[in-house]
C-alpha cells in the first residue's frame, strides 16, 4: 500500500514537475543522491575510497521517450567513462577501485526500440571494456524483465564486463537464475525489487521475498554454481540476510572473488564500513543527475520513517 502509493507518483509527472521546485525536497533527496552533476557524482565516489569503498556510478534517468534523448543519456554514459579513464590514467583512482556503471535500459531506449537500445547498450560496454570497468545493468519493472534478460543474454558472453539486477521477489527468478548458471552467465547483482508488481508475478509478502532472497543468494553461492562462473553482488541493507551469508561464506569457504555486498548510497553507511573494515568487497550505488524525482521516490517507498525526514527539511533546513 504505502509502496504502491510512492511508485504510482515515482510515475506521475504533474507531481514531479511541481515536487521538484521545492527546495526542502531536494535537501532530503540529496540524502541518497550525490548531487545533479557527474562531478558530484565522482566526489562521492572518492570518498567512499577514502574509506576502502567501491562505487557503482548511476546516472539517473529511465523511460525516455524519444531516440534524441536515448542517444543523449548514451552520450552522457561515454562521457563518465572518459572521466573515469582520465582519473585512473591520472592516478587519482586506483585500478581496482575503479567505479562499475549502473544503466537502465529505458534510459538507452528500450520504450522507443529494443534495437535502439542495444546498439546504445553495445557502446556503453564497449566503452567500458576499454577504460577497465564494468556495466551493470539494473532491472526494472517487470514490463521489462524479459527484455532485459534477452538483452544481457545477447551480449553477456561476448563482454565478460557486464552483470545484471535479479529481483528476489519475483516468482520466475529462481528459473532465470538456473539458467543464467547453466549458460555461465550468472553474474548477478541480487536485490528484492523496488517496484510495484501484481500478486501473480511476485511474492506480496516481505517474508516470502526474503526466503526468496536467501534461497536465490545459496544457490549463487554454492559451489556448483561457482564452479560454471557464478558471482553474486548481494545488494541489501538487511542485517539478518547479511548475516546469514557471512555463514554460508565462512562454512563453505566461498572465496573472496566469487561475491560482493552492495548497498545504496545514504543507506547503511555504518554497516557499509563495517563490512569493508572487515576485508570484504563493499560497493555502494552513487546515483547523480538532475532526473532524482523517480529514484527518491521509490527510497520514500521503502520506509515510511524516510516520509518524516523530508517533513523534518521542511521545518528545519
Ligand atoms: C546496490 C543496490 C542496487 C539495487 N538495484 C536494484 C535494481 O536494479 N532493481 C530493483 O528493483 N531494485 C534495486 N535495488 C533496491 C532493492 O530492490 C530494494 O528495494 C532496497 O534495497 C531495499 O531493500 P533491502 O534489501 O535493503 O531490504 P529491506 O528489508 O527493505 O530493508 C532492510 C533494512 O535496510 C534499511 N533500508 C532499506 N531501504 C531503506 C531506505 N529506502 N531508506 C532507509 N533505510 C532503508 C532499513 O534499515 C531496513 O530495515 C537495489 C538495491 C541495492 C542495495
Amino acid at each position: 500500500m504505502w509502496r504502491a502509493l510512492f511508485v504510482s507518483l515515482s510515475r506521475n509527472r504533474t507531481m514531479k514537475e511541481r515536487v521538484m521546485r521545492w527546495g526542502f525536497v531536494w535537501r532530503a533527496a540529496s540524502r541518497f543522491v550525490a548531487g545533479e552533476t557527474l562531478e558530484d557524482g565522482l566526489r562521492a565516489i572518492r570518498e567512499l575510497e577514502a574509506l576502502g569503498i567501491r562505487g557503482i556510478l548511476d546516472h539517473l534517468g529511465e523511460n525516455v521517450e524519444s531516440e534524441a534523448d536515448a542517444n543523449r543519456a548514451t552520450e552522457d554514459y561515454l562521457l563518465a567513462l572518459d572521466r573515469i579513464e582520465t582519473m585512473r590514467s591520472g592516478g587519482s583512482l586506483a585500478l581496482s577501485s575503479l567505479p562499475h556503471l549502473a544503466v537502465k535500459l529505458t534510459h538507452l531506449g528500450l520504450d522507443i526500440h529494443e534495437e535502439l537500445c542495444e546498439r546504445n547498450l553495445r557502446r556503453v560496454i564497449e566503452r567500458a571494456a576499454r577504460a577497465g570497468t564494468v556495466v551493470e545493468i539494473d532491472m526494472e519493472s517487470s514490463a521489462y524483465t524479459e527484455r532485459t534478460l534477452n538483452l544481457y543474454r545477447r551480449l553477456a558472453s561476448e563482454y565478460p564486463n557486464t552483470r545484471i539486477a535479479i529481483q528476489a521477489y519475483l516468482y520466475r527468478s529462481r528459473e532465470d537464475v538456473e539458467r543464467l548458471i547453466e549458460e555461465g552467465i550468472a553474474r548477478i547483482r541480487l536485490c528484492k525489487g523496488a517496484y510495484q508488481e501484481p500478486p501473480h508475478l511476485a511474492y506480496p509478502r516481505k517474508r516470502d521475498v526474503d526466503a526468496s532472497y536467501v534461497r536465490l543468494m545459496e544457490r549463487l553461492l554454492s559451489a556448483e554454481a561457482r564452479a560454471r562462473g557464478a558471482y553474486v553482488a548481494i545488494a541489501t541493507h538487511d542485517e539478518r540476510i547479511i548475516q546469514r551469508a557471512l555463514s554460508r561464506i565462512r562454512e563453505w569457504e566461498v572465496p573472496r572473488d566469487a561475491f560482493e555486498f552492495q548497498m545504496l548510497y545514504g543507506i547503511r553507511r555504518d554497516l557499509q564500513a563495517a563490512l569493508a573494515r572487515q576485508g570484504f568487497t563493499v560497493r555502494v550505488y552513487v546515483p547523480y543527475g538532475t532526473e532524482w524525482y523517480p529514484y527518491f521516490m521509490r527510497r520514500l517507498g521503502e520506509r515510511p520513517a524516510n516520509v518524516w525526514f523530508v517533513v523534518r527539511n521542511l521545518f528545519y533546513a
